[in-house]
């Protein structure tokens, strides 16, 4: 193609008299995962959270079900119980034993604790990054699925402190 003719070629595109092939419009990036955020410490809740390993991290839940309900979580994005890395499913399992037995040993007075993980929304999964949910029960309560308790930041981070101190003293 003679060069004199390229620009007047470019104006035809430009006016759109010409096909020119374009780029197809990039897709919306998808949400940021709330728990990767949190495992990545891009959200600023530090004194919230109350243990971490090369493969989990254990964070208060910001609306408990009952003062100390803590939610333990891998580190890399899993949607839910089926599709973790078993060895992350494990570390999941014996950190939230840790935690329960951890909670256990303050003055929250915990006397059961729940360990539940929810996988699907059929099963009431809300927050599709697995998470093992370690909520401490009382006697006499509602049984498990009881409404949430309210909870101010400060309440958070108080119960956050105390679990992080029980984790390290034995
Ligand atoms: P599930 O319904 O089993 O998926 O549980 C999700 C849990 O995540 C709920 O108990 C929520 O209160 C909790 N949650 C959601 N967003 C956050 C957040 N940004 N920080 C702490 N907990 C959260
Ligand atoms: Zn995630």
């Amino acid at each position: 193609m003679p060069l004199r003719i390229l620009p007047l070629l470019s104006v035809l595109a430009f006016a759109g008299a010409w096909p020119i092939a374009t780029a197809p419009a990039a897709e919306p990036a998808p949400a940021p995962c709330i728990f990767c955020e949190i495992a990545a410490g891009r959200t600023n809740q530090p004194a919230r959270e109350v243990y971490r390993d090369d493969l989990v991290v254990a964070f208060m839940d910001r609306a408990p079900r009952n003062p100390g309900h803590v939610l333990v979580v891998p580190i890399r994005h899993a949607e839910n119980a089926l599709d973790t890395p078993p060895a992350t499913t494990a570390r999941l399992a014996v950190t939230a034993q840790k935690i329960a037995r951890a909670i256990r040993r303050t003055d929250l007075r915990a006397e059961g604790f729940n360990l539940q993980s929810n996988s699907g929304r059929a099963a009431g999964q809300t927050v599709f990054h697995f998470h093992v949910h370690v909520i401490p029960r009382f006697a006499g309560e509602t049984p498990a699925g009881a409404e949430k308790v309210a909870a101010a930041p400060a309440d958070l981070e108080a119960a956050a402190a105390k679990i992080r101190a029980a984790l390290v003293s034995p």
